[in-house]
């Protein structure tokens, strides 16, 4: 069977999105402080808040998006499927609700999808850290959208056919 995936490359130096919710702010900036000599060997980047934020308590260039409840979660989804972004830490509130919560559903989803390092929470952002794939290269498995989207056509067309 023809695979329909394919292998995209994550390089050594990785394009990192940092997120915090309100109630997280300051947990990613102590985190991000405490790690902040891995974190300047990769690029960095995150919503709006949360990345000035960053950028003004460690001195790392960090590139602002939108703040999260003006279309930042949704940016940096985009990124994601344009593979420019390949490295996730989103420090969310499990116990607040958010007026942007399907553009937060919608960036773990492409998150996942698109097999990208995801840390929800901090156990996981140490681990990711301190792993050696981090000034590693690695081959993510993505599926190939450009055969999906051919054999579906091609379907549709069959069925056409046969009316
Ligand atoms: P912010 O957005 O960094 O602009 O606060 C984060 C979010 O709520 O998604």
């Amino acid at each position: 069977m023809d695979k329909d995936y394919k292998i995209v490359k994550m390089e050594k130096q990785k394009s990192i999105a940092l997120i915090a919710h309100d109630n997280r702010k300051r947990d990613i900036i102590e985190w991000v402080q405490n790690n902040k000599d891995k974190l300047s060997r990769h690029f960095l980047c995150g919503t709006g808040t949360t990345a000035k934020l960053i950028a003004a308590e460690t001195d790392l260039p960090v590139t602002a998006f939108n703040s999260g409840p003006l279309g930042g979660d949704q940016q940096i989804g985009c990124r994601i499927v344009e593979c420019k972004i390949d490295f996730m830490i989103f420090f969310w509130d499990p116990l607040a609700s958010q007026p942007h919560d399907p553009d937060v559903k919608a960036l773990l989803r492409i998150a996942a999808l698109y097999d990208i390092p995801v840390a929800t929470n901090q156990s996981t952002a140490d681990f990711l850290i301190q792993s050696p794939l981090m000034v590693e290269t690695y081959d993510r498995k993505i599926i190939d959208y450009a055969k999906r989207i051919h054999s579906r056509t091609q379907a549709y067309a069959n069925k056409e056919e046969l009316k």
